[in-house]
């Protein structure tokens, strides 16, 4: 390990990241917690308690290449991926502060372009952007522009991503890998690119409404590394297994063709717009149901569910009646992808 370098796979939400987030960064930091959950507990955000009221913070830098791409662009993409992390701990996002990194020669109209995409997006939820920063680098420094986010929340009660219990239902609010998929095939030039959209979007009002008919035990944004890698740090940290039917994964077919062209896994790719929530069976069909009713979650559906068996392992029904093992990518078949 001493010589060891940087390499893009450590961004990618896999295995190494979180490798180096264990032996590096939670190891050199001592002061980790400052409510129930922490830092290491290495979930979408963390909780602190001011007179009485559970606050929930969540930081997110963006990166994406191309800043602007179908269906969103890095501007849209901060301020969703933020309110995303408030909404799976259960918290209705209350503000957002966000620090733009420019590269010297970075075109202003640009910059304007993605201020006005921070905005409508931050409107669409009602959570203001009251704080920010703006640093330049010279040329050659960064690529274009980098965006971190950072946000704070209100949760009563905090759900977090550890929460899994058998016999819960596993719900995704949405189809997988449109995000990943349609960022990826852009960047290679593929031609069903015009039907390709990011599915980048802010979605803590179909949170809500699940959330007030409640039984949810756990939530996941399935960001980088997809619905597999988010299924296995739920299974894995709740001691449970999951198990998926393939035949209900929610999967555009032009996602699914680009998938097969690029040779990527879409349940290993990243999503802006959805959630994975675990749900008590009582409550399932409700929720299934309220989501449903909203912008984001009209097709909802459930996936899988928890089971006590194949513990923290995730394990997927074929079509063809077999079983595979869903794994968590070790590295990334996609950088810089949010
Ligand atoms: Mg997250």
């Amino acid at each position: 390990m001493p010589n060891e370098k940087i390499s893009l796979a450590h961004g990618a939400g896999g295995a190494l990241m979180m490798r180096l987030i264990k032996e590096i960064v939670l190891k050199e930091l001592s002061l980790k917690r400052a409510g129930k959950i922490g830092l290491d507990e290495l979930d979408d955000g963390a909780t602190f308690t001011v007179g009485g009221k559970t606050l929930v913070l969540t930081t997110d830098g963006h990166t994406v290449n191309p800043i602007f791409f179908p269906g969103g662009d890095i501007g849209r993409l901060a301020v969703a991926g933020t309110v995303n992390d408030l909404a799976v701990m259960g918290a209705r996002p209350l503000a957002i502060a966000c620090a733009v990194v420019l590269e010297e020669g970075f075109p202003v109209e640009a910059l304007r372009k993605i201020c006005r995409s921070i905005d409508a997006t931050s409107k669409e939820v009602g959570v203001p952007v009251i704080a920010g920063d703006t640093k330049v680098m010279e040329r050659g420094a960064l690529d274009k522009v980098i965006i971190t986010t950072t946000g704070v929340g209100v949760a009563n009660p905090i759900i977090s991503d550890s929460g899994l219990k058998p016999g819960d239902k596993i719900i995704i609010t949405g189809t997988i890998g449109d995000h990943g998929v349609a960022i990826l095939a852009h960047r290679e030039g593929i031609d069903i690119e015009a039907n390709l959209r990011s599915d980048v979007a802010p979605i803590w009002r179909t949170i809500e409404v699940a959330l007030k008919v409640g039984g949810i035990t756990a939530m996941k944004d399935p960001t980088r590394g997809g619905v597999a890698a988010a299924l296995n740090e739920m299974a894995s940290k709740a001691k449970v297994g999951v198990a998926l039917d393939e035949a209900k994964l929610p999967i555009n077919p032009t996602v699914r063709g680009a998938s097969e062209m690029l040779g990527i896994d879409p349940l290993q790719i990243t999503n802006e717009g959805k959630a994975i929530l675990a749900v008590k069976p009582d409550y399932c069909k409700k929720v299934l149901r309220t989501v449903r009713k909203t912008k984001y979650g009209k097709e909802a559906c459930v996936i899988g569910e928890v089971t006590s068996d194949r513990i923290c392992e995730v394990v997927m029904e074929t079509m063809v009646g077999g079983h595979r093992v869903i794994e968590s990518p070790i590295g990334d078949p996609a950088p810089r992808i949010c």
